[in-house]
């Protein structure tokens, strides 16, 4: 019998854009735009329903305005939304949109008898993303049946169940939804393309101008080195504008091109001024002065357009985003607890609008950098969106999978333990929470840890990394309340967040899984915590009990000497008895864990609770006095 070997199936990375859509490719060699038959990259995301047909792509955008009702674009915007959620985009959709059922946004197309088909904005996408897979599939040689797709960061859940629900029905295993702005910073590597002069942390801004929306995100990258085995994304602040794009500045050439309200026209006619008022757009990016010569229906459009004059026209424009910028900066100060906004290292330029030299000179003044440009801002989202599958996918050597959580997840308490929040093997999305408190008093700050392993100390773990909780009111070690909630998500980021429940205070950290361990270290890490669980445990057992006793011998030592004289002479004898035996017991842990027995250990801090009984009332009963009003 003859055994064909199975096909490879590739999984590739889409950036379902609003104005246009890329499919890309990650291998050893590094991520690559998959072109079209063509050579062209760039598919308009535009779907035309002829009668018997679905055109897509640059053929459905150069005849619609043939068909203006059956071709429909930008559909992105109505992904996941009611009716009246896009109430403010139907304006300059030159199609119908009718509420379909629970008021979802449809799509509605004429059909040759007089009638209309209803259509899902996931069905059209779907459209898109097929061509895009058979193009990918024409350019790999082979089957691609998986993908990770982008979404803006703004998109809630329903929008992100919306574009998984069209690769589905594309036919394509939508493995993860990654934000925009982190793919783009994937795309350049997870040093933002600053290792050769920056180490340690950096703060990067990604500025992303597209067709139709303005989206801005300030990220802080650790990269992997000595002290964490693992980068991570900290997504210090994210602010934008979703109607503020590429079709603004098409809007306001189409009234100086026309001389007047666009409205007026056909949607044929408005269908042709656009494409007409965009190409000067692209072409005013290169040149100081275009030429603009076309026909409506009606009449013949002949016009000069200087840059200077589409600069004052565009202006406003660019200054809403500098002014979401400034925005994003201040969140940004705000999540790190500082005064001063974060200096930025880097601004990644992404879209296409930010070939516009007025976006480019503005956002160079405003940061005081000049933008980075070094990958293609049409391409840079499939680009990254391509790395992160091929990480999901095992092709980029040393990437960790993350569709099981393979190692514990845990947060390092005092006295160097790790206590796991979410265990090994766990499916995304995880979610789990625990209460800690402080062993010092007056402690305003709390440093978290976040490790990965199996073993109990976290010295013999991977250290993910850490963030602070900052401006805790003083408070008695032990009192502040402090929840600490990992989530990983269906994408696999780990988030982390603390929220001290007495002064309100929250933090939170993200931790992107990348280029961290193989299989075989995983296995290895795993076989590991067999060997040493025994002593693994008892250690860490001793660790916790070194902590708590030290906590209560603190307490009860500190009520001790108010109270002592209230207490009855035998009682104050068999107390401090107790107090000596458990400090004895903490000293020689301390020396060496190995040294006593936890059983011994954990007796010795049960008997002082119980001989401190008496202490415990006598203290309330002193505090009940003391608050009671005075005569
Ligand atoms: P989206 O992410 O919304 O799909 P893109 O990043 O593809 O959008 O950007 C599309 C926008 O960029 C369109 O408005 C297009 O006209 C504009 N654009 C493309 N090239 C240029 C250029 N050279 N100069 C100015 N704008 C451009
Ligand atoms: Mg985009």
């Amino acid at each position: 019998m003859a055994e064909g070997a199975p096909s490879k199936s590739f999984t590739v990375g889409i950036d379902l854009g609003t104005t246009n859509s890329l499919v890309a490719f990650c291998d050893a060699g590094g991520p690559r735009i998959l072109p079209d038959a063509s050579g062209r990259a760039l598919v308009p995301s535009v779907v035309r329903f002829e009668q018997n047909s679905v055109v897509v792509g640059g053929a459905a955008r150069d005849g619609a305005s043939e068909d203006p009702e059956r071709t429909i674009s930008s559909v992105k915007r109505l992904m996941g939304r009611s009716l009246k959620d896009a109430q403010a985009d139907l304006r300059y959709l030159p199609y119908s949109v009718v509420a379909g059922e629970g008021e979802t946004a449809r799509v509605s197309i004429p059909t040759a008898g007089g009638g209309a088909s209803i259509v899902s904005p996931q069905e059209v996408s779907a459209q898109i993303l097929r061509s895009l897979k058979e193009q990918a599939s024409a350019a790999l040689g082979g089957p691609v049946s998986r993908a990770v797709i982008t979404v803006p960061a703004y998109f809630d859940d329903a929008q992100r169940q919306a574009t998984k629900d069209a690769g589905r029905l594309a036919g394509l295993d939508v493995i993860r939804i990654v934000n925009e702005p982190t793919a783009a910073a994937l795309a350049y590597g997870l040093g933002a393309g600053l290792s050769a002069e920056h180490v340690g942390e950096r703060t990067i801004a990604v500025f992303d101008l597209g067709g139709g929306t303005f989206d801005i995100s300030i990220l802080r990258i650790t990269p992997a080195d000595s002290g964490n085995e693992t980068s991570f994304f900290e997504v210090l602040a994210t602010s934008g504008d979703t109607h503020l794009g590429g079709d603004d500045a098409d809007h306001a050439l189409m009234r100086l091109l026309l001389g007047g309200d666009p409205e007026s026209l056909s949607a044929a006619d408005r269908r042709i001024l656009k494409q007409e008022a965009e190409a000067v757009k692209i072409r005013l990016s290169e040149y100081e002065m275009v030429q603009a010569a076309f026909a409506l229906s009606s009449r013949r459009i002949d016009a000069r357009v200087g840059r200077a004059e589409y600069e004052t026209m565009i202006a406003p424009l660019v200054q809403r985003a500098i002014e979401n910028c400034r925005r994003a900066l201040a969140d940004a100060a705000r999540t790190l607890k500082q005064a001063a906004a974060p200096s930025i290292d880097r601004v990644i330029m992404v879209g296409g609008m930010t070939r516009t030299p007025l976006v480019r000179k503005a956002v160079g003044e405003f940061f005081g950098l000049e933008p980075y440009i070094a990958v293609d801002p049409d391409q840079v989202v499939a680009l990254g969106a391509a790395v992160q599958a091929s990480i999901l996918s095992g092709e980029t050597k040393g990437a960790l999978l993350l569709d099981v959580i393979p190692l514990s997840l845990g947060i390092e308490t005092v006295g160097g333990a790790v206590a796991k929040l979410i265990v090994r093997n766990s499916t995304v999305p995880a979610k789990a929470s625990e209460f800690f408190s402080t062993s010092v008093d007056n402690q305003t700050s709390i440093r978290l840890s976040v490790y990965q392993g199996e073993r109990e100390m976290a010295a013999d773990c991977r250290r993910l990394g850490e963030f602070h909780l900052r401006g805790i009111p003083p408070m008695p070690a032990g009192i502040p309340q402090l929840e600490v909630q990992f989530l990983v998500d269906s994408s696999g980021v780990l988030n982390v967040s603390a929220h001290e429940r007495r002064s309100g205070k929250r933090a939170t950290l993200q931790v992107v899984p990348n280029h961290g361990l193989t299989r075989e270290e995983v296995d290895k890490m795993e076989r590991d915590s067999y060997t040493h669980a025994r002593e693994d445990m008892k250690r860490h057992r001793i660790v916790d009990l070194i902590a708590n006793s030290k906590l209560d011998l603190k307490w009860i030592g500190e009520r001790f000497e108010r109270f002592k004289d209230i207490l009855e002479a035998e009682n104050r004898v068999v107390l401090q008895r107790a107090m000596e035996t458990l400090r004895e017991f903490v000293c020689k842990a301390e020396a060496d864990w190995n040294s006593v027995d936890a059983d011994e250990f954990h007796h010795a801090k049960e008997q002082l609770d119980r001989a401190s009984m008496r202490l415990q009332e006598v203290g309330i009963a002193m505090s009940l006095k003391a608050s009671q009003p005075k005569i």
